[in-house]
């Protein structure tokens, strides 16, 4: 038996019931949709404003019902409405972002994963301890521009998506950097990003053991990043700034990638002690996670963030990817999230999943 996350007032509305899958209606709602729809699970999708349109485009990811609210700041009251539905809400990053961490953490309805990884995963410092002392390997960071001796990233706190962040080749070229926010400087890690798509089920008997359960590999991509994925077109980036162009790395879009062979015990390896110590430190991450990282010439994977929930980048792979397909054919993140509740609910064990 496992860690609970949950009280047994928190999952009272889920007694005796089929569970109803519900998530806002964005990122990748469509395939948390179709997957818990694959599962048997009747869904329900939270819109603000009218329900998209474009979900009448896709009969198979469409939720059964809508729950519409007129601005996202509403969605926050709707948490009795949800108990009555006996709704599991599936968190994205949109949810989170959109809604905000605390009343998200606020919400008083059963959630899927364990809350508590928020206050982890939203402050960049916090974050930093919990890899660290997983003994990951991140970016170097700079307390003191002097310590500079090569390229730097200074990253705003919070997840942007990549705005407004600033390159600077050396110390010099960061005295042009006018702050807006908090934010942090990190030696600028040369190498091939991979973004790592995983899955932790304290439940799993079997597979790649760690914690109470196991982990699993699903898939894998590399972001599109809008400018700085074409700026080697244009040549160097002084010669942009002389027409005023800055680099940023607004996400636009995703590829797919897989991982040199040999690469792959290490990114298990980080996966399992990142889980390990989020078991030790809170309770435990549970369901999907997303390293993403850069791999250097030297074959060293340097961490720079953690995606807590489901990421977009996942939506490439809703009939299966070139990892998930050695696990069962067919397996979206998605639809994975729907066999876990399922699980959950059959042993009695959803106080493990839910918070
Ligand atoms: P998101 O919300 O989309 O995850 P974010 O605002 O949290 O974005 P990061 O994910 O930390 O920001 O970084 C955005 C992008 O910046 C990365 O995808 C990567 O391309 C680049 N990047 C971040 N840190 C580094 C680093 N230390 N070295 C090189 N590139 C980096």
């Amino acid at each position: 038996m496992g860690i609970p996350l949950a009280s047994p007032s928190r999952l009272a509305s889920l007694r005796g019931r089929t569970p109803t899958v519900a998530t806002l209606c964005s990122h990748s709602s469509l395939q948390i949709f179709h997957g818990a729809r694959v599962e048997g699970f009747p869904t329900l999708g939270l819109s603000v404003g009218p329900p998209p349109r474009f979900y009448d485009a896709f009969p198979l990811a469409r939720p059964d019902r809508f729950l519409s609210v007129p601005t996202v700041k509403e969605l926050a009251a709707l948490s009795a409405r949800l108990r009555e539905e006996g709704a599991v809400i599936v968190p994205h990053g949109s949810f989170v972002e959109y809604l905000g961490a605390e009343a998200f953490a606020e919400l008083d309805v059963p959630v899927f994963g364990n809350r508590a990884v928020l206050g982890w995963e939203s402050d960049r410092r916090k974050e930093r301890d919990w890899l660290e002392s997983a003994g990951v390997t991140m970016p170097k960071l700079i307390d003191d521009p002097q310590e500079i001796r090569g390229p730097v990233i200074v990253k705003y706190y919070g997840a942007k998506g990549g705005k407004g962040f600033f390159l600077a080749k050396n110390r010099e070229g960061l005295e042009e950097f006018r702050p807006t926010g908090p934010y942090v400087i990190q030696e600028y890690v040369l190498g091939t990003r991979y973004y790592m798509h995983f899955f932790y089920s304290p439940l799993s008997d079997r597979g790649y053991r760690v914690g109470h359960g196991s982990i699993e590999l699903l898939g894998m991509d590399r972001r599109d990043e809008a400018n700085i994925d074409e700026l080697y077109k244009l040549g160097a980036q002084e010669e942009l700034l002389k027409v005023g162009i800055r680099p940023t790395f607004v996400v636009t879009g995703n590829v797919p990638v897989v991982l040199r062979e040999s690469l792959l015990p290490r990114a298990f390896d980080v996966a399992a002690r990142i889980v390990e110590r989020s078991v030790e430190l809170f309770g435990g991450m549970v369901g999907p996670f997303c390293l993403e990282g850069i791999m250097t010439e030297d074959l060293e994977f340097k961490v720079f963030e953690i995606s807590t929930r489901i990421v977009a980048g996942t939506n490439l792979f809703i009939s299966g990817s070139p990892y998930s397909d050695f696990i069962e054919p067919q397996l979206s993140t998605g639809r994975r999230i729907a066999q876990e509740i399922r699980r959950g609910a059959t042993e009695g064990r959803l106080a493990e999943i839910l918070s």
